[in-house]
């Protein structure tokens, strides 16, 4: 499976979630097969890159036919890992932390944030869901134990990178940055940075200068 998850382009395996949120709402309704043009309707991603990404995956639709629904299923979650739960620990349990905390992951897959992390001695031994909250002391020790492979950060940013360094040696494999710090790991630790502040001037920076023409 790794081997076959190596081939997809890196575009590709983006969508890949997208996909699969959709097949799944479809699957319990009850749905058996899709086509191009449903899904693209419904993912917002034009019907050629849809028939290309799922060429990548050995599934050929058929014309009049469409996509067999529980096929591309089972593919989509071996290849994200579906059967596997991927320990995640939230650092920062502000506002927004919190915020992840109650939305938590494992309704639309098997993500689930395991433990979170702050400082403030108030926050320390109390819950969010049911998620504990631990003192920062006790990050290193509890990422291994747990084997915790990925981290939210939600801290302000000032912190962001001491606490990163913490994290890359407690053996953390990726981290998902909400703070808009860059952040400076090793070459095998895989980031992603989520600036909400900046997704959503750039969304209306768009909105002003590249305005979509109805044809398009
Ligand atoms: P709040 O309203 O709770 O202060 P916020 O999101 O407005 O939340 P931030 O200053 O961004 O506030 O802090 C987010 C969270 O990160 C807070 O709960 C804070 O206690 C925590 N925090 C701050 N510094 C650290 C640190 N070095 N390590 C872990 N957590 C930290």
């Amino acid at each position: 499976m790794a081997n076959e998850t190596m081939k997809i382009p890196q575009a590709t395996a983006k969508r890949l979630p997208l996909y699969y949120r959709f097949l799944s709402n479809l699957h319990s309704s009850g749905k058996q097969r899709v086509s191009s043009a449903e899904l693209s309707e419904a993912v917002k991603v034009d019907s050629a890159t849809i028939r290309r990404d799922f060429s990548y995956f050995g599934a050929l639709g058929k014309k009049g036919y469409g996509y067999n629904v529980n096929y591309l299923l089972s593919f989509f979650r071996k290849t994200l890992d579906q059967d596997e739960l991927t320990k995640v620990a939230l650092i920062g349990v502000g506002n927004l932390g919190t915020a992840l905390l109650n939305y938590n992951f494992s309704k639309s897959n098997n993500t689930k944030i395991e433990v979170a992390f702050d400082v403030e001695e108030s926050k320390i031994g109390t819950q969010v869901g049911d998620v504990k909250i631990h003192h920062m002391d006790d990050l290193e020790k509890v990422v291994r134990d747990e084997d915790i492979q990925v981290a939210i950060l939600t801290i302000p940013s000032g912190a962001a990178q001491t606490i990163t360094d913490r994290l890359v040696s407690a053996n953390i494999k990726g981290i998902l940055n909400f703070t808009p710090a860059r952040l400076t790991v090793p070459p095998a630790i895989r980031i992603h940075h989520i600036d909400l502040a900046v997704e959503l001037q750039s969304l209306i920076y768009f909105l002003k200068h590249y305005p979509i023409s109805e044809e398009e």
